[in-house]
């Protein structure tokens, strides 16, 4: 901008200097003048402000930050009281967090609007250039589709890095679409994937990551297995994969609560303990020894119908999946859930402790069938909800283009094969699939 104003105005002294055509000279500079480049950002024409950035310091406050840019007390607090409502000044500001101060162009340069950055995605703005609003809006976020394969040497990881992919969609395959069908730990040299999934942008320039994996086709042992997304329940916001003939490719049930943890004593209703004076002392649990504050997760799905601090238990969470099965988590060091409240597989429910009878830090997992405490180790868990036959027509619709897309993404091997297609065809396949604010 500045260069190009600089420019235009040596091209004006250079017209002014040569041809001594005055009026040809003022046209030019009004013309610049006039019709400024937009620099548009919240909403606002920046150029109409001075424009202050900076982050939430220790120490800061809402009306500090104001009164350091020339608005008075009363004037202050009015901006606090009406904005309130959408934003609480007070409480919100986070240290670290940006903001920006849009100020008159003028040597006052008095604040007119405050707009502040909780997250990436948000931003709060409250303007009160004459009345005062506030309000909270999004940056445009675009999501972009693309498709990539991969052949294991080792692991995915490894896979992955070397083509410069991200770690995540590892995690996306390995923990969420075939954490139940394949053993990550175990894959065999050669078996092969190919993933179809978004990537996050926001303002079209700030990488946020994969956001989701539409589809993947994942070759283990010469077997295929498909996995589709499907949104089954839009109102709880539920999304599982399911295989090329609907069936759910999740269990019911977590294997464990806890990720990284090892069993530190599992179901023994026959259990003796030295304390005790080797009484029999049964232990109706499985617990899994983890450091305090790890994040405990609900094994399934379903309702809570015990949160509370009680005797030998400690701070506990029970919650019902269906008429059959509950589970109990004992000994936190924080409980994260109310009763009544509805949790998904894998939501955090509470953080690992020592409250109660516990000797050391450990969640105490106990899983109930028909109103009995048994081993979930000795059950044979049910698989994860099925698709409803309604909705299973809809999804095998929904499906069939996505296969077919699937279907026809090749393995650099079988192209090298098929001499006709030139490598570059297989590359990671950008497509702009939606727009959205
Ligand atoms: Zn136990």
């Amino acid at each position: 901008m500045g260069n190009k104003y600089l420019v235009l105005l040596l091209c004006a002294i250079c017209i002014f200097g040569c041809k001594n055509d005055e009026k040809q000279v003022v046209e030019d500079l009004v013309e610049v003048i006039e019709e400024p480049e937009e620099i548009l950002e919240f909403g606002f024409n920046l150029e109409n402000y001075i424009v202050k950035r900076d982050t939430i310091r220790k120490g800061d406050s809402f009306g500090e930050i104001l009164e350091r840019n020339n608005v008075g007390y009363p004037k202050i607090f009015n901006i606090a009281e009406k904005a309130k409502d959408t934003f609480d000044i007070r409480r919100g500001l986070q240290i670290g967090k940006p903001y920006t101060l849009l100020c008159s162009k003028d040597s006052l340069e008095l604040a007119k609007c405050f707009i502040y950055q909780p997250n990436l995605e948000e931003y709060v703005v409250i303007n009160f250039h004459d009345s005062i609003h506030a309000y909270t809006s999004r940056k445009p976020i675009t999501f972009v589709e693309k498709t990539a394969t991969g052949v294991i040497n080792s692991n995915i990881s490894e896979t992955l890095e070397e083509q410069g992919l991200s770690p995540r969609l590892a995690y996306k395959m390995a923990d969420d679409i075939y954490a139940w069908t394949i053993d990550f730990r175990r894959l065999q040299k050669g078996d092969r994937f190919k993933v179809i999934y978004t990537d996050k942008y926001i303002d079209d320039t700030i990488y946020t990551g994969v956001h989701d994996v539409k589809a993947a086709y994942f070759e283990h042992n010469k077997e295929p297995f498909y996995a589709f997304r499907f949104l089954t329940d839009s109102s709880k916001g539920i999304v599982d994969y399911f295989n090329e003939e609907a069936k759910n490719l999740r269990r019911a049930f977590l294997k464990a609560p806890v990720k990284f943890s090892r069993i530190s004593s599992r179901y023994n209703l026959k259990r003796r303990i030295a304390v005790y004076g080797f009484k029999l002392r049964p232990h109706r649990g499985t617990d899994f020894a983890a450091s305090i504050g790890t994040p405990i997760m609900a094994t399934a799905n379903g309702t809570v119908t015990k949160s509370e601090r009680r005797g030998g238990n400690g701070n506990y969470v029970k919650i019902r999946h269906n008429a059959t099965y509950e589970t109990q988590y004992l000994h936190m060091s924080r409980r994260l859930v109310k009763v009544g409240q509805f949790v998904k597989q894998g939501d955090i429910i509470g953080k690992v402790g020592m409250t109660g009878n516990t000797g050391g830090p450990h969640v105490c997992y106990r899983f109930w069938k028909n109103g009995k405490e048994v081993d979930p180790f000795k059950q044979k868990l049910p698989e994860a909800k099925p698709i409803s036959d309604s909705l299973k027509i809809e999804y095998l619709k929904f499906i069939e283009p996505v296969k077919t897309q699937l279907d026809n993404i090749h393995f650099l091997e079988d192209v090298f094969e098929d001499q006709n297609q030139p490598e570059h065809t297989i590359k990671q396949n950008d497509n702009l699939i939606s727009l959205n604010n």
